[in-house]
């Protein structure tokens, strides 16, 4: 019998799960206690639970439908980086960053990804499916076990494989189980969700009950160019991203934040940087910039310091707050998609001894 995974369902589903079972409504707080708290992937563990009802739960349950194959830690800043595969073989990526005193993790929502932005490694890649809610919340319930005690607060970004607003029903599920303080209690200004397009799924973000911040992935500052970098992405024009952007912060409870993939020779010239600056300075939201981090057959390179500096230099003071994020991990395969990619092409290599 296929079993149904728990962290598929809301946490009123799962409560109605126990309840059915003729269990008073406290077992199901401590079922959601070892799920969400404790962070448990096994019954075995769940000891203050009646063992007939985890028998009866394991029969049509599992708790977790996903596992790490393969993990890559970075020598320089302790970044690790999981590839995890599904119950039909599926793999996506999500990283750990450990940022001064706090962890980060950057979640997949699609194997794979059908936008094709040209300096992105997952694009390389088949689209393959999306992600159910429960696999976005193994990943981030594994990586937060990962990352320390379970009582420590964690930061969530959706920016790895996928476009989140291409799977926005199990995003916003997630999102949810996420934000309940019987789930995973982060609140919204924890969880950014990072998207490349679709104004018209800004909006429905914007009206669903998921609290998230908005990360809106520009990478140009006309739609010319991001025609030529992000060529299904920018189907809808850089003004329409931005008036969805601002209906999304309309009441003032929720962030955007620009993103900027610093590209050398691409997207860094005076010129684009003066466009951008004038872009930015007409919106309340501070601009991210993100050296490029390429992967290992990209044909873009990442910007050095002094031409980082120059681009800023000539942002400012035009544009309103500025940050660079430095990329993480540079020491492995931390590009996003690259160590997925470089598993595809493993599989597509005969085997030794192979005709
Ligand atoms: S940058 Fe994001 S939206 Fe573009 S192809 Fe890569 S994963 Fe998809």
């Amino acid at each position: 019998m296929n079993k149904t995974h728990l962290r598929n369902l809301s946490l009123l589903e799962l409560r109605d799960v126990v309840l059915a079972e003729g269990e008073p409504e406290f077992r199901f707080r401590q079922l959601a206690t070892w799920i969400y708290a404790r962070l448990e992937s096994t019954y075995d563990a769940m000891t203050d639970l009646p063992k007939e009802l985890r028998q009866r739960l394991a029969q049509r349950f599992d708790v977790a439908a996903s596992a790490p194959v393969s993990i890559q830690q970075s020598a320089v800043d302790g970044t690790r980086k999981f590839l995890f595969e599904f119950a039909d073989g599926a793999r996506v990526e999500s990283v750990l960053m450990r940022y001064d005193r706090r962890n980060t993790v950057c979640l997949s929502t699609q194997v794979g990804c059908p936008l094709d932005c040209v300096f992105c490694e997952t694009a390389k890649g088949r689209f393959q499916r999306n992600l159910t809610a429960g696999e976005i919340l193994d990943q981030i319930c594994l990586l937060k076990r990962e990352a320390g005690p379970p009582s420590e607060k964690i930061n969530v970004v959706f920016m790895g494989m996928g476009e989140p607003l291409l799977n926005l029903p199990s995003v916003i599920a997630a999102i949810r189980v996420m934000n309940d303080p019987l789930g995973l209690n982060l609140g919204g200004k924890r969880i950014t969700v990072s998207t490349s397009s679709f104004p018209d799924r800004i909006r429905e973000l914007a009206d669903s009950e998921a609290d998230c911040s908005l990360a809106l992935s520009l990478n140009a500052p006309n739609d010319a160019l991001r025609r030529q970098l992000m060529p299904k992405a920018s189907h809808f024009p850089i003004d329409e991203l931005l008036d969805a952007a601002r209906y999304f912060v309309r009441d003032g409870r929720r962030r955007v934040t620009l993103e900027y993939v610093l590209i050398k020779g691409r997207n860094m010239s005076p010129v684009d940087a003066d466009e951008l600056a004038a872009l930015a300075h007409a919106q309340p939201f501070k601009l991210n910039l993100i050296p490029y981090n390429p992967g290992r057959h990209s044909p873009y390179e990442c910007p050095n310091e002094d031409d980082i500096d120059r681009f800023v230099t000539r942002l400012l003071p035009a544009a309103p707050a500025v940050t660079v994020r430095r990329s993480r991990g540079v020491d492995i395969d931390a590009a996003c998609g690259q160590l997925w990619n470089e598993y595809l092409m493993q599989k597509k290599k005969p085997a030794k001894g192979a005709a």
